[in-house]
């Protein structure tokens, strides 16, 4: 075909490479929208050989509007992922002293957080209650093992707002079973080897070992870190992240739960560790543990022996029982221009920093929503798309690398380098020196965040800076005024916390019901 001819060509034939959680979501999205044109053809490429990545088990709370998007029921969910809720990531061990080193990022707003500057009245309140404790009832609901909704609360609404705890294999295979039973999408069982173009250098069609040639309008990368559309065959290198974020190995295991009512953990627990810091994640059947770390500062022993230290330190664990850790390498960065041509590189394809915060999967779902909306029309309209899509992900990429960084850069933590280093302004990023400079005399609003669709919107970062023992200095007379406001915010919280607590479920108990019951549909 002609590049005349090609321009003005139709998009219709999307082809995904990859069957991870990214290629899954993205081709389940795409498809949900686009239900309704008969011209629109999905289909996932995944390769036999190729495995997943096979951790990704934090999300972000838009997950729920993602999975409703895609007409996913939350019980079924729920049941084949052995899912449980997340209500925000708890900190242990990061502020870097002796006693009660340990905070809350819950994902409910503080309260009163659109009314009043409610750090001046913490910081009049004498700032002995963690910030997080004082302003929201949430970290109240994670410390007493409650869920964030009733057994009578309809699918994905919430009592108080909630993410998702997965296994990240069974969810792919939910995802892949959706996908292929309920949206229409073609999925090829083929390992891509070759990529054949068109004259002007757009993908023409993917060659597979297995199938011949698969032709596309529009291929969505979601092939993993190596990248096998964007960087291996179009050259479109990454942002390298490693002087800012130097976290680039991991360790990943399976624990069980030593007894069948043993609590489940509503709220990631992330504890700083010498040279990195270890999650602990509670799903219905196990948890999962891992180690992520820095391989410039720690070696793979060290940090096995750190990740069995902690495991036995957890609860009763037989450490010596475990399966051997899944190791895992990874170059923290992201791809310069995730669009390009015809070609969009969505998930691990498209960058990776570190897990902290489980910030991947839901730029996974950002892009595969913006793809979705905004998909061109004809090869014409992509290039105009492409731009605003690559200049919104470098936004975000930034904001990601920014938001990770903070929790690094305010620890007192003096047991490694590692730590001192993440201290050290030169690691920083510009935007965050700047920002740290202007937080001493103001809190981070919203005009520090400019964009609609954030990935962390500023009270994340009030739950951080605050979390982390920042102490700003702000202006007397407003800071007298919104002190007195936020005392009556402070007493619906505990109140809040105080009802809630009673009226809820443990987080075990909802679990159970939901894998007997389910919940109401709406
Ligand atoms: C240690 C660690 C912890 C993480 N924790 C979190 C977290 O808590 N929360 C979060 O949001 N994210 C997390 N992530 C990221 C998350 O795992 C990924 O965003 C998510 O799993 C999506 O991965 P993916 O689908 O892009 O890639 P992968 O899972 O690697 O899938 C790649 C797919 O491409 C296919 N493929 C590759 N080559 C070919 C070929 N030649 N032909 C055909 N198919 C091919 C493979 O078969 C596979 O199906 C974590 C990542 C790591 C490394």
């Amino acid at each position: 075909m002609g590049i005349g001819n090609q321009v003005h060509a139709q998009v219709r034939k999307l082809v995904v490479v990859g069957g991870g959680s990214a290629g899954w979501l993205t081709a389940a999205v795409l498809a949900a929208t686009h239900a309704h044109d008969p011209a629109i053809e999905v289909t996932v490429i995944e390769s036999p050989q190729v495995a997943t990545v096979g951790v990704g088990e934090g999300t972000w709370p838009s997950m729920r509007e993602t999975l409703r998007r895609i007409g996913v029921g939350e019980s079924d969910f729920i049941r084949a992922c052995d899912a449980t809720f997340k209500q925000g990531s708890q900190f242990n061990g990061w502020i870097g002293r002796q006693q009660r080193d340990a905070y809350m990022h819950p994902f409910t707003l503080p309260n009163g957080f659109l009314e009043t500057d409610l750090v001046a009245g913490w910081l009049a309140a004498g700032a002995d209650t963690p910030y997080a404790e004082q302003v929201s009832f949430q970290p109240h609901l994670c410390a007493a093992n409650r869920a964030p909704k009733q057994p009578a609360t309809p699918e994905f609404a919430a009592v108080a707002n909630y993410a998702y705890h997965l296994d990240a294999a069974k969810f792919g295979q939910f995802l892949r079973q959706h996908c292929v039973q309920h949206l229409g999408v073609r999925h090829l069982s083929a390992h891509v080897n070759a990529i054949n173009s068109h004259e002007n250098g757009d993908i023409a069609s993917l060659q597979t070992r297995e199938l011949g040639a698969v032709e596309g309008d529009l291929f969505i990368d979601c092939s993993g870190a190596r990248a096998l559309l964007l960087e291996q065959h179009f050259g479109i290198g990454k942002v390298d992240l490693s002087p800012v974020l130097f976290n680039d190995r991991a360790l990943a295991v399976q624990v069980p739960y030593p007894a069948p009512d043993t609590p489940i953990a509503c709220q990631t627990i992330a504890t700083a560790q010498p040279h990195g810091w270890t999650w602990d994640i509670g799903l219905s059947a196990r948890r999962g543990v891992g180690y992520v770390y820095a391989s410039a500062h720690c070696s793979d022993d060290q940090a096995h022996a750190t990740l069995l230290g902690h495991i036995a330190a957890s609860g009763p664990t037989d450490t010596a029982a475990l399966s051997e850790p899944a190791r895992i390498a990874f170059a923290p960065g992201y791809r310069r221009q995730p669009w390009h041509r015809n070609c969009v590189a969505i998930g691990m394809a498209s960058g990776f920093v570190e897990p902290l915060e489980a910030s991947s999967l839901v730029l996974v779902e950002l892009g595969a929503a913006e793809l979705a909306e905004q998909l061109p029309a004809t090869r014409e309209d992509m290039d105009h798309v492409a731009r605003r899509y690559n200049e919104g992900f470098d936004y975000r990429w930034q904001r990601v690398a920014d938001f990770l960084k903070l929790h690094y850069v305010l620890s007192q933590r003096e047991d490694s380098d590692y730590w001192r280093a993440h201290r050290d302004p030169a690691t920083s990023t510009e935007r965050l020196r700047e920002w740290l400079a202007l937080w001493r005399h103001h809190t981070p609003s919203r005009r520090d965040l400019v964009r609609a669709e954030e990935v962390f919107p500023s009270a994340s970062y009030h739950y951080i800076l605050y979390g982390m023992d920042w102490r700003p200095e702000l202006r007397a007379a407003p800071a007298a005024i919104a002190a007195g406001q936020a005392a009556d915010h402070f007493r619906q919280a505990a109140e809040l916390a105080r009802r809630m607590r009673a009226a809820l479920p443990s987080h075990r108990q909802l679990i159970a019901h939901i894998q007997a019951h389910g919940l109401p549909r709406i």
